[in-house]
């Protein structure tokens, strides 16, 4: 295959009040990007803090720098998204601001997509300066990801990776709400090639991931990519009838034996234990008719309050279809 030319690489980055790492994160993108033809699109998605002030200053010096900025928070998938839908490059890159991801990562990812592979995303071989109980939870929740999924998903690997036009326009077909976007990119398929790296600590500043939306992140990613959790509810379903089956036989024998059941006991732990599953199976199902309800309301995904060099995607608005 011809080698590809890249006539210009696209980086997105959410930022999230960042007002500490965001003037390091941009000269770390500039001085990694040197020789390349690049843009920087940053979405502030709804900081606080000094973020914004800083971001329109580097955007008014530098115009490789554009800058989106949401009416409010909209979430770290979404940010990346709105990101994605301004993007203009062959390539695009994904990244977050903290530099947990290094910048100087960037040129062997475009390497290995010169080379032909369309989708080259990072995996962390370590994680420097996380919580035990961070690298603990990711690492269940990837293990338990690979079992549910529907299709097969990278391990240890986050959002850092780049995409090829193609593949980001497939990925950027798909509108829905409930966006966990490391399965979507696997979702699309094309060549896909890992690239090991190692995680750096925060630059500075607090994760933007507290427990809350850690749980709001897994309880997306496993409905969007499966539909076990829903067939479990019909196994414990199943299970509890074939108990109760089980039971009438021996309650007739001990009925006959003249053995009286008190029955009081197990009664109440039949009712608790049977009221137990069907609320768990009621609640099952109501995170999924939640996100089915989230989706047909077909709001757009996000809300742009300002641009600093950059045009509207010429399809923010046409790119959530109607019915
Ligand atoms: N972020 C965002 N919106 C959010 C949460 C996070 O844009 O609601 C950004 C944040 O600024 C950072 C990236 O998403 O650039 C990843 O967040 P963070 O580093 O806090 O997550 P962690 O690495 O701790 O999982
Ligand atoms: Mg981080």
């Amino acid at each position: 295959m011809a080698e590809r030319n890249l006539a210009l690489l696209s980086v997105v980055t959410p930022m999230l009040d960042e007002e500490g790492t965001a003037r390091t994160f941009y000269e770390r993108v500039r001085a990694a990007l040197d020789g390349l033809e690049w843009e920087l699109v940053v979405v502030d998605d709804g900081s606080t803090d000094a973020t914004p002030q800083i971001l329109v200053e580097l955007a008014e010096a530098d115009p490789r720098l554009k800058l989106l900025t949401l009416s409010r928070n909209f979430g770290h998938q979404t940010a990346i998204t709105a990101g994605l839908d301004h993007a203009r490059g062959d390539a695009v890159v994904m990244i977050d601001a903290d530099l947990q991801d290094p910048p100087e990562l960037i040129p062997s990812m475009v390497e290995h997509w010169r080379a032909g592979s369309d989708v080259v995303y990072a995996t962390r071989t370590a994680r420097e300066g996380e919580t035990p109980f961070k690298l603990a939870t990711a690492r269940w929740f990837y293990r338990l990801m690979g079992k549910l999924s529907d299709v097969p998903l990278q391990q240890d690997a986050g959002d850092f990776r780049l995409m090829d036009r193609v593949a980001l326009d497939a990925l950027l077909a798909m509108r829905e709400r409930n966006r966990y976007i490391r399965g979507m990119t696997a979702w699309v398929g094309f060549t896909q090639t890992a690239l090991p790296y190692r995680r750096d600590a925060r630059h500075a500043g607090e994760t933007k991931y507290p427990l809350r939306k850690m749980v709001r992140f897994a309880l997306d990613a496993i409905a969007s990519f499966s539909n076990i959790p829903l067939q479990l509810a019909t196994l414990a379903g199943f299970a509890c009838a074939a108990l109760a089956f089980l039971a009438i036989p021996v309650a007739i024998v001990f009925r006959l034996a003249g053995e009286f059941v008190p029955g009081v006991t197990t009664t109440v732990i039949a009712v608790l234990l049977l009221g137990g599953i069907q609320l768990m199976a009621i609640g099952v199902i109501g995170e999924y008719v939640g996100r089915i309800y989230d989706e047909v309301k077909r709001r757009p995904l996000y809300v742009v309050r300002d641009r600093v060099n950059v045009v509207a995607a010429e399809d923010e608005r046409e790119r959530t279809p109607a019915w």
